[in-house]
């Protein structure tokens, strides 16, 4: 079996029919193609990154639930509820002072469904996919991180078997804060590592 194999690009026939099925509907007048990129939306920065934001400021919060996370992330988030294709396999790889995670998937776009929803276009693009692994620090920098130069920045590969998500540090100034609060902070952008979470600006 080659290695592309373990990868999941979708099958053109499905995306073709798909293709076919919006149209007609919208020919129809049945759908407004307005609110079908609402819905996509909707799945891909909203409603989909909240459930990952909520492991990671459980992750921050509850240390018996961090070392499980980082034990055994399938399990861990499975607790919570979140389960289902495209999260069979997790693994949670934690940012440190000395290491920075950067998840990609090189030859597809395999992504974490069940805590980051859909996958951004700029994830499945091919320079993101191509030059994550090459020049990390350049793509990083292109989306205003800079990561200083004593921190290793490690990139992970996702497969169909294998989906990462990050554990973005927590930021200074948030000792007192509560989970929920906490969950207010956490882009989608910080788990697949191409940023940090910010500390809360003083207001
Ligand atoms: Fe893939």
């Amino acid at each position: 079996m080659s290695d592309h194999n373990h990868h999941t690009e979708p099958p053109s026939e499905i995306e073709l029919k798909v293709k076919a099925l919006e149209s007609l509907l919208v020919e129809k007048g049945l759908v407004d193609p307005a609110a079908l990129d609402a819905l996509i939306d909707t799945y891909e920065n909203r409603v989909g990154p909240k459930n990952g934001a909520q492991v990671v400021a459980r992750a921050w919060t509850e240390p018996e639930f961090k070392d499980w996370l980082l034990k055994d992330a399938t399990a861990a988030i499975g607790s919570i509820g979140f389960t289902g294709r495209q999260g069979e396999h997790m693994k949670v790889i934690e940012n440190t002072p000395t290491v920075h995670n950067l998840v990609v998937c090189t030859l597809c776009s395999c992504y974490p469904w069940t805590v980051l929803g859909l996958p951004p276009v700029w994830y499945k693009s091919a320079p993101y996919r191509a030059r994550a692994v090459i020049d990390p620090r350049g793509v990083l920098a292109e989306f205003g991180t800079e990561i200083g130069p004593d921190v290793e920045i490690k990139v992970w590969d996702s497969t169909s078997e294998m989906r990462y998500m990050v554990l973005p540090e927590r930021p200074a100034g948030t000792a007192d804060w509560t989970q929920d609060a906490l969950l207010s902070l956490v882009s989608r952008n910080s788990m697949i590592g191409v940023e940090i979470v910010h500390p809360p600006k003083d207001t």
